[in-house]
């Protein structure tokens, strides 16, 4: 390697969507920006395997498309590589009372809906009038929820969504930080309801547009690929950053695996998990370490199996469901890929990924891989009436640390960790703990901080 990367504008650390994108746009925007990735690959917890006739995605199962990330596809040229979930893509459904339920879409379908139970509904539609406010500046999702809209609400939506999105806890996770609209409109309009309605008609249908959720006819390997390659000769794998220190009005990174060992950087963006990010800022900032490292993480594993359609004895209309706590199914929910994207599998298969573990399943980490493969054919079989037989399991995935849990207080978290990094000119942290888990989010937040690094 040649002795001018000892030196750089802005080093990267951490090659997962969050580094990649931030690195993309600091070289979109004439920086000399190198990338620091730890394991032999990029892409983070983001990845695709191709067993043929199989495409599974490793991680993200869909993209929601908001600007940022539209604008990132645009600038890679992947335009005429992504795909839109067709209309099913849309439909979601609730497996609760036995049975998978569609998720209520339209004020009238709420009226109509089995997930709920009439007196529920009622309370529901009682949440125009509810006038308690909480005691204390922030409280749970289930607090929140119980509160304005009754318990039932959280049991049979808000439990199996919030699994859904942050594998959380709706116990322990902050209203303010995971449901950030609806408390503003408590405290704006006195009422979820009447805020939702008061939103322009024109907005809530875009919401509900099914090409809103996107995904890559290559898999997410193909995003990866495309941010690696425009990266090329300046994207290290098997580098490890052991440690930042500061070195002048810059920075020296120690770094494993690069035969440098020492690069200097102007600035640094870690793009790590929060746990990795308190390990290099241990002696740069210990209070920004510190409250990083309150940061929670839960666990999940991923089953990815196909079974013939004609074997399923459920409609296969929608992007796949989640599960209710108490119906006697382990699983957190499953996606049909292979109903929303085309090419995941043969026409006639569902290619289907069920999710296991999160924040009120940890145990899952004591499982072997045969066992989680077990578990999840049998849910699946319950749920979506699959006749007997055995799955052609197509791919297994699993992290001891997925999701970052917005608990209680996060707010206060992420502004002390974000004050405490502001005392280092030059450092900025991204990466999915502070304000956004999906990708989406990541590539906002890697653009805003590229933006701020390359002034
Ligand atoms: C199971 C699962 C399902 C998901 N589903 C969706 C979904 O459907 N839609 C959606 O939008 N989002 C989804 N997400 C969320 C989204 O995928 C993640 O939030 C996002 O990919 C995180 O990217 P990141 O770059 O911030 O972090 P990561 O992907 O964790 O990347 C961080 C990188 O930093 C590297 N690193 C760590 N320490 C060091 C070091 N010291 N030196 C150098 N490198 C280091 C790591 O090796 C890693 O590659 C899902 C996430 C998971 C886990």
């Amino acid at each position: 390697m040649s002795g001018a990367f000892e030196s750089v504008d802005v080093a990267v650390v951490g090659g997962g969507i969050s580094g990649l994108t931030a690195a993309y746009a600091l070289r979109k925007a004439g920086r000399n920006a190198v990338l620091l990735e730890a394991s032999q690959g990029f892409g983070g917890c983001m990845g695709s395997v191709r067993a043929q006739p199989y495409l599974a995605d490793r991680g993200p199962q869909s993209f929601v498309a908001t600007p940022p990330l539209v604008e990132l596809i645009h600038d890679l040229g992947l335009d005429e590589q992504v795909i839109a979930a067709g209309a099913s893509g849309a439909r979601r459904y609730i497996y609760r009372h036995g049975a998978l339920i569609p998720v209520p879409m339209s004020p009238g379908a709420l009226v109509g809906t089995p997930l709920l139970s009439l007196s529920a509904k009622l309370r529901l539609a009682g949440e125009f009038f509810v006038r308690n406010r909480p005691t204390s500046d922030d409280e749970s999702v289930a607090s929140f929820l119980a509160r304005r809209a009754g318990g039932e609400i959280v049991e049979a939506v808000a439990g199996p969504v919030i699994a859904g999105i942050y594998a959380g806890d709706p116990a322990r996770l902050s209203a303010r930080s995971t449901l950030p609209g609806m408390v503003r409109f408590e405290e704006t309009q006195g009422s979820v309801i009447r805020g939702f309605l008061s939103q322009p008609k024109a907005t809530a249908a875009t919401r509900r547009q099914p090409s809103r959720t996107i995904g890559f006819r290559g898999g997410n390997a193909q995003l990866i690929d495309a941010l690696t390659a425009a990266l090329q000769g300046s994207a290290y794998a098997g580098a490890r950053v052991a440690r930042i220190r500061q070195r002048g009005a810059g920075f020296a990174l120690e770094c494993d695996g690069l035969p440098e060992g020492t690069i200097e950087a102007a600035r640094v963006i870690v793009a790590t998990p929060a746990a990795g990010a308190a390990d290099l800022l241990e002696a740069l900032e210990p209070a920004a370490a510190a409250a990083l490292r309150e940061i929670e993480y839960a666990p999940i594993a991923q089953i990815v199996s196909a079974y013939p359609r004609g074997d399923i004895g459920v409609p296969i209309d929608g992007f796949g469901f989640l599960a209710c706590r108490g119906e006697g199914v382990r699983i957190l929910g499953a996606v049909w890929n292979s109903a929303i994207f085309t090419g995941r599998s043969p026409d006639d298969e569902l290619l289907c990924t069920a999710f296991l573990g999160g924040a009120l399943d940890a145990e899952i980490g004591a499982l072997s891989d045969t066992e989680l493969a077990q578990v999840a054919h049998t849910d699946l079989s319950r749920v979506m009436h699959i006749a007997p037989g055995t799955p052609k399991v197509v791919a297994g995935f699993r992290w001891a640390a997925a999701i970052p849990q917005y608990t209680i207080g996060h707010a206060q978290r992420v502004a002390r960790i974000d004050a405490a990094a502001a005392r280092v000119p030059g450092l900025f942290l991204i990466g999915n703990y502070a304000d956004g888990v999906s990708v989406a989010d990541c590539v906002r937040r890697a653009r805003d901080a590229a933006a701020r690094a390359a002034r």
